[in-house]
């Protein structure tokens, strides 16, 4: 008899997973509250970061955790009020974050970013969706010859552990690239295998409307509804009542909520961040998504407009929108580039779903017969979000997954 599946959540993850569920013969509804990637996949910087094997950490230097402590950079924001409740998240990620842990931790991350590109390529040519592509890398530029320089280094040993493809990039390779960039960059450094999407949304949207062609169902419904129905699961849609006999949490930063109500104790956080997209000013063109690196903010050519994205914030996920980054990061961006008016009504804000080892959580639900996790993505869910359908769908039905999933496993946290 074929397997009823449920997936909680159509951002980016959830999609993915849904596709590949429904194409190894599961018959899947997905079900969001939202139309699907209007999430946190609504609004990120658009890139499949096939080079970001080594996953965000927490900065370790005093020097760098004192200049934090100002609480006026663009990288990073905190409020002081939030802090408590995310102590216990932010020291294990502190703690995980030192050399010898991270390094381990890449080593165990790395495959999961190895398979990006190629996931993404089979959905991208499953729902034709090449015209949201660019494959032209992402470049960081650099004001300074300290920070180009250890770039340059760290690219060179990523270049020998991992196998990425970077080109150094002088003043006049930049400015040859980026004629509208304003001076004053000492070089830049090009990713050249990352792939970037000129609109996240329509990615997921695209994505979706595979994945109905090939006969899989989506509904609205809240997953605040979900439940045990005899030995499957049932939650409350638009359309009724949807049973299954298997379920697949993919809610990103909504995962902890969700978990929590079912007895698990996920040590997940958020790191909130911020977009706004600018028009660009008489002819100017911004060929390549960019990050300014000594600041920390991203700007990316995108079909709204130029989308520039924040670092950062730890706050409370639900507290209101603090976009004291996006102005900082404007001011400077200005500065940079000639950015014309603001095109949208307020600033966008999302959360990133994190775990405090910077890996997701991939795998069967510990307590639960019929319960998969999929989220805690955070810098990466868009570039990941692929392969870990892949990897979901795969364990769901037997087969051997594509690459060793036990770093990623819930276990890992007893929840
Ligand atoms: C500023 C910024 C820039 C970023 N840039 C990048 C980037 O360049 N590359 C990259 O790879 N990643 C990037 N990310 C991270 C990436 O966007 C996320 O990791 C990814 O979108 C997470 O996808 P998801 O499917 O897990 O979660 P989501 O997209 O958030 O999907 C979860 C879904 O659950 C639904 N949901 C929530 N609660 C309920 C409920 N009660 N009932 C029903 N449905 C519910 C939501 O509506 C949502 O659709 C960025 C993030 C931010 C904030």
């Amino acid at each position: 008899m074929t397997k009823n599946v449920i997936v909680l959540g159509a951002g980016i993850v959830g999609v993915s997973t849904a596709i590949h569920l429904q194409r190894r013969g599961r018959q899947v509804t997905l079900i969001d509250r939202h139309q699907p990637g209007n999430g946190t996949s609504f609004g990120n910087a658009g890139l499949i970061q096939r080079e970001g094997v080594v996953p965000y950490g927490f900065p370790q230097q005093l020097g760098l955790l004192a200049r934090y402590a100002f609480n006026n950079r663009i990288d990073a924001h905190y409020h002081l009020k939030a802090l408590p409740g995310q102590l216990s998240f932010l020291a294990r990620y502190w703690w995980n974050s030192n050399a010898k842990r991270h390094a381990m931790i890449s080593k165990a991350y790395a495959p999961l970013i190895e398979h990006s590109i190629s996931e993404h390529h089979d959905l991208i040519e499953a729902s034709q969706a090449e015209h949201l592509i660019r494959k032209n890398g992402w470049m960081e530029i650099f004001r300074t010859a300290e920070k180009r320089d250890a770039e340059f280094a760290e690219a060179e040993r990523l270049q020998k552990e991992f196998g990425l493809g970077f080109e150094p990039l002088t003043a006049s390779d930049l400015a040859r690239q980026e004629p509208d960039l304003n001076l004053g960059f000492v070089g830049g450094l090009k990713w050249r295998d990352p792939w970037s999407v000129l609109d996240p949304q329509a990615l997921t949207a695209a994505y979706r409307r595979y994945f109905e062609s090939i006969g899989g169902r989506f509904v609205h419904g809240d997953a605040n509804s979900f439940g045990r129905f005899g030995a499957g699961w049932k939650i409350a849609t638009d359309d009724g009542p949807a049973e299954a006999d298997e379920a697949v949490i993919a809610l990103g930063p909504w995962a902890a909520t969700a978990t929590r109500r079912l007895g698990y104790a996920l040590p997940l956080g958020v790191k909130r961040g911020y977009h706004m997209h600018y028009s660009a000013k008489g002819n100017a063109v911004l060929n390549n998504t960019m990050m300014d690196a000594e600041k920390g903010y991203v700007m990316a050519p995108m079909n709204q407009g130029i989308r520039l994205t924040t670092g950062a914030e730890f706050a409370a996920m639900n507290a209101p929108k603090t976009p004291v980054q996006l102005d900082r990061a404007e001011a400077v961006a200005r500065t940079v580039f000639p950015l014309g008016e603001r095109l949208d009504p307020e600033p966008w804000m999302g959360a990133r779903p994190c775990t405090p080892d910077m890996m997701p959580v991939i795998g069967k639900a510990p307590r639960h017969e019929g319960l998969w996790f999929a989220f805690g993505h955070a810098h990466h869910g868009l570039t990941l979000g692929p392969v870990t359908g892949r990897l979901v769908a795969e364990q769901m039905t037997g087969e051997k997954p594509l690459i060793d999933i036990s770093a990623y496993s819930p276990q890992r946290f007893n929840p």
